[in-house]
């Protein structure tokens, strides 16, 4: 049975794109019946940031795309923090060393950059590889006397990849195919330093060796450490897994790679959930199904027209062989249209005790019954439960203004007098159910040869304060008789 993994390095908030690797994994994953793993890579001490780890358990949870091994699950492959296996990977640095697959090299940060600078002033990148090892401090002219005197006196060495020249590479990837690389491109990366840390090309390839991974589902960024990680398996003389690149994530509009900066720009969140200062999907309202249901496009396509997937549905209908090459472009408005999806699918208790959240802390507490029945009229106008009040507010509060738009419009000569009138109908109603409400008032226009556009605005104006909302007997009707008439008065003093 496959297994994957996705391995974040603690290092910040999870964006977008992490998130959509998870999923990706996740979906694959259970697609197949294999399991899911989370590996913490957080070899790089430096780049480490407190709380991250706890972020992206949570990020994955809220989700409900939990990992089947991982911290705190146990699965026989463990410990899953690469900084709790430390102590693993020097053998295998030096296995490669043993091999002649890897070798020691001193050089100082100074003599590097001075190459790099030096390479940068003629207008060539300076790679290490086979062009200019012999220019620089590395082991392959010392003897191994020297290199162990060298060792043992202190000085701080790496131990680096051998990439051999003039050879053609071939890659196999499943979503981008066959691709060959020539190994002259190719830098000798660093895979283990004197600090007794692995980077993370080493550890990378040889926790996913041991953690028996069948496929490596991850972000394009990665492609560019393909041709390293399959030279390593076949240094190791271990079996590759199969690789699979997926797409970027692009902005919204123009040319690059989605970032946080395009969201703070353009007012939708890029982290899954918050962090720091940042606002993240779920503070600003949306449904995790929302959230995993346009993730799940984002880079993959059913083959057919439809959009709307429950997480069982992806699972059931993924396949890597549908995920595209090219980049798939974030569209704020597109996401917004899921979360429209996935509130006219909650059912209107479960939105009224999250209104009731935002109500309470306008200082009002209305009965659950009656926030409830506002939901149910107003939900078809929103996205967001943060929307409702601005689509409901005068169901819990008179308008303290009016539309000066609609005044213009509605309020004529004559209005305040058939608003008077309309009280005193009011005030003789016993029921004030809105059926009742609206035959009378309709039978009065009638009788009194009004138009139904001389009542029915301004009576609307001064009962919501603007143009809009669902039928206005029912909002009287919930508000009720001498809240009805109260704001009718209100107008006309
Ligand atoms: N630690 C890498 C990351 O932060 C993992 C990349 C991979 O999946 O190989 O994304």
């Amino acid at each position: 049975t496959p297994r994957v993994r996705f391995a974040p390095s603690p290092t910040g908030p999870l964006h977008i794109g992490g998130l959509r690797t998870a999923l990706f994994n996740y979906l694959f994953a259970k697609s197949q019946g294999g399991d899911f793993i989370l590996r913490i890579e957080d070899t790089d001490q430096n780049r480490f940031v407190e709380g991250a780890e706890d972020y992206i358990i949570e990020s994955l949870n809220w989700c409900n795309i939990p990992y089947d091994e991982g911290p705190g699950k146990e699965g026989g492959f463990g410990p899953y923090r690469q900084s709790e296996r430390k102590s693993l990977y020097k053998r295998y640095a030096m296995e490669l060393v043993e091999k002649g697959k890897a070798y020691y090299a001193f050089d100082t940060a100074e003599k590097l950059n001075f190459h790099r600078k030096d390479h940068e002033a003629k207008g060539k990148t300076f790679i290490y590889n086979w062009h200019n090892r012999q220019k620089l401090d590395n082991s392959l002219s010392l003897t191994p006397e020297e290199v162990e005197k060298r060792i043992a006196s202190g000085e701080d060495y790496v131990i680096r990849f051998l990439t051999p020249a003039d050879q053609k590479l071939g890659l196999q990837d499943m979503i981008r195919g066959h691709m060959e690389i020539d190994t002259n491109i190719l830098d000798d990366k660093v895979l283990f330093k004197s600090d007794g840390m692995p980077t993370y090309h080493l550890a990378n390839i040889v926790d996913d060796h041991l953690m028996q991974i069948t496929h490596v589902i991850r972000g394009e960024e990665w492609l560019p450490s393909l041709a390293l990680h399959k030279q390593l398996y076949d240094a190791f003389g271990w079996e590759a897994p199969k690789f699979a690149h997926l797409p970027l994530i692009m902005k919204p509009v123009g040319k690059g790679k989605l970032s946080k900066r395009d969201g703070d720009k353009m007012g939708f969140p890029v982290f899954p959930l918050s962090w720091n200062d940042s606002q993240g999907y779920r503070e600003a309202g949306y449904f995790p199904e929302a959230v995993v249901n346009f993730l799940a496009l984002l880079g993959w396509n059913p083959g057919t027209e439809q959009e709307i997937f429950s997480l069982q549905e992806l699972v059931d209908n993924f396949s890597l062989e549908r995920v595209n090459k090219s980049g798939a472009r974030f569209d704020p408005d597109k996401t917004k249209w899921y979360n429209h999806h996935y509130l006219q699918a909650t059912d209107d208790a479960t939105l009224a005790q999250m209104f009731e959240k935002e109500l309470l802390k306008k200082g009002l507490s209305p009965d659950t019954q009656y926030t409830e029945h506002v939901v149910r009229l107003v939900k078809d106008r929103a996205s967001f439960v943060s929307d409702f009040w601005e689509l409901s507010d005068y169901f819990f509060e008179a308008p303290d203004s009016y539309s000066e738009k609609a005044v213009k419009k509605q309020w004529k000569e004559g209005t305040p007098e058939i608003l008077k009138q309309l009280v005193s109908l009011l005030q003789e109603l016993a029921d004030f159910s809105s059926e009742n409400v609206e035959n009378r008032v309709k039978a009065w226009i009638g009788e009194q040869e009004l138009s139904f556009g001389k009542v029915m605005p301004p009576l609307r104006l001064v009962i919501v304060g603007d143009m809009k909302g669902p039928h206005l007997f029912d909002i009287m009707a919930m508000i009720g008789k001498e809240e009805s008439i109260a704001r009718i008065e209100k107008a006309l003093s």
